[in-house]
């Protein structure tokens, strides 16, 4: 006897993944926007009038958090300002196909979209970093510098907040891999449906319930336009032992997915647990624990052909890099930097070779808006954890800013030589 729908009692087409329910395929589709629609509601993400920008990666995620988005944003009148922003990362054979993928997903919805890359922003690609460095890390630099650009995209866009597509398999991984670390900071904040509200950006995650296997086949018959291709340096062992640990619990315990985010929920991190006490970093102001950014130190590392400064606490190039900022701004401090009584025609030399018309950043002087400190965009840098969930999810950290260019406690930095960055 042929099957039917649990919902509609129409002939049934498909075993969805995350319930086993027997469905159609259109109330399983109409079953999976909504539970999306609930997670909104329920995280209280968007409030009308709001301008969001989708990370859009052309991945299969970031693809139907652009469709869903899209049919959500219409049926319930969210009254949302939808943006594409999608990050250029540098990685021939990869990068530059599946953007391909996102321009064809702009004509599809109808969005807006705008793309930012490594090589405007920091001046490097993944390319010559993987060149220097190999592929040993190359995906902490990746997603570090990822989620900078991401937030300096939003920035420059004006958005109210950043749409990520990260999904309850990555998101348990997320949960295991800070277990496994001891990152205390992050195992506390990586569940939460939206972060960054003290921070950038407020980020949200509209598909933390959503399980990778029902994307997958809501975009499969749906027929969204996607790229699936794997990043060619994506090694991320790390990660994936995360994800194949998670799939062998899953074997035996097929609610492990959600039953891993909601113990993340329910920690709570004992009150004499030391934290690390948020900040901004001084030479690019974006939101950082240390004197430094990572981001900036990681560029820092590349830019004196020290790759090593970016990666491990306690390395004795970071040690030597921290003795060095010392030493620089004792001297500061002792010679009390006259160009802090200038104005903007100040040039100096970065330890790069890049020049930067004063902010107080590397050349330690005050910026010409003679505000706090910042720097200036001639030489945008960047910060963060790396959540690339591998070569499919948009993810994500913070960097070095333009004079004057601020919001909230972030300053985030637009190379004032390339205005065609806000064409889109
Ligand atoms: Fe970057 Fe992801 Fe590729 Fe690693 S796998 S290099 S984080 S795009
Ligand atoms: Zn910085």
């Amino acid at each position: 006897m042929a099957k039917r729908c649990r919902v509609c009692n129409g002939a049934a087409q498909i075993k969805r993944p995350k319930t086993g329910d027997i469905m159609c395929k259109e109330c399983f589709y109409y079953a999976f926007e909504e539970e999306i629609h609930h997670t909104v509601l329920a995280g209280k993400l968007f409030t009308a009038g709001e301008t969001v920008a989708i990370g859009a990666s052309g991945g299969k995620d970031s693809t139907v958090l652009a469709h869903v988005m899209t049919v959500l944003n219409e049926r319930h009148n969210y009254g949302l300002n939808l943006i594409l922003l999608s990050v250029d990362e540098g990685i021939t054979g990869y990068r530059d196909d599946s953007l391909e993928t996102v321009k064809i997903n702009q004509q599809e919805y109808g969005l807006p979209l705008k793309i930012v890359s490594y090589q405007e922003l920091y001046g490097w690609t993944m390319d010559s970093i993987v060149q220097q460095i190999g592929l040993k890390n190359n995906c902490t630099y990746c997603g570090v510098f990822r989620r900078q650009a991401l937030d300096r995209g939003a920035m420059l866009l004006k958005v109210d907040k950043i749409v990520t597509g990260h999904n309850a398999d990555d998101i348990a991984e997320t949960v295991i891999m800070n277990v496994l670390r001891g990152d205390i900071a992050r195992l506390r904040r990586c569940t939460a449906v939206t972060t960054g509200t003290d921070g950038a950006l407020p980020r949200c995650k509209p598909f933390k319930y959503t399980y990778e296997k029902d994307i997958v086949m809501y975009a499969f018959h749906k027929n969204l336009t996607y790229f699936s291709t794997e990043c060619i340096y994506s090694p991320n062992a790390y990660r994936g032992f995360a994800r194949a640990y998670i799939k062998d619990l899953e074997r035996i315990q097929p609610s492990a997915i959600i039953d891993i985010i909601h113990s993340g929920e329910s920690l709570c991190v004992k009150k004499d647990v030391r934290m690390p006490v948020q900040s901004t970093c001084s030479r690019c102001g974006y939101i950082s624990s240390n004197e430094l950014c990572k981001a900036c130190v990681m560029l820092e590392g590349l830019n004196k052909g020290r790759p090593r400064l970016g990666i491990g606490k306690t390395h004795k190039e970071r040690r030597l890099f921290n003795e060095e900022l010392a030493r620089q701004a004792a001297e500061a401090a002792a010679t009390n930097c006259d160009e802090t009584t200038t104005t903007t025609t100040t040039t100096t030399t970065f330890t790069n070779g890049k020049v930067c018309c004063g902010g107080k950043g590397a050349c330690g002087s005050m910026g010409g808006s003679g505000q706090a400190p910042e720097m200036c965009g001639s030489n945008l840098q960047s910060k963060s954890e790396s959540d690339c969930v591998g070569s499919v999810s948009p993810s994500g950290g913070g960097g070095v800013a333009e004079c004057a260019n601020s919001l909230k406690k972030v300053r985030i930095g637009v190379p004032t030589a390339k205005p065609n960055l806000l064409e889109f």
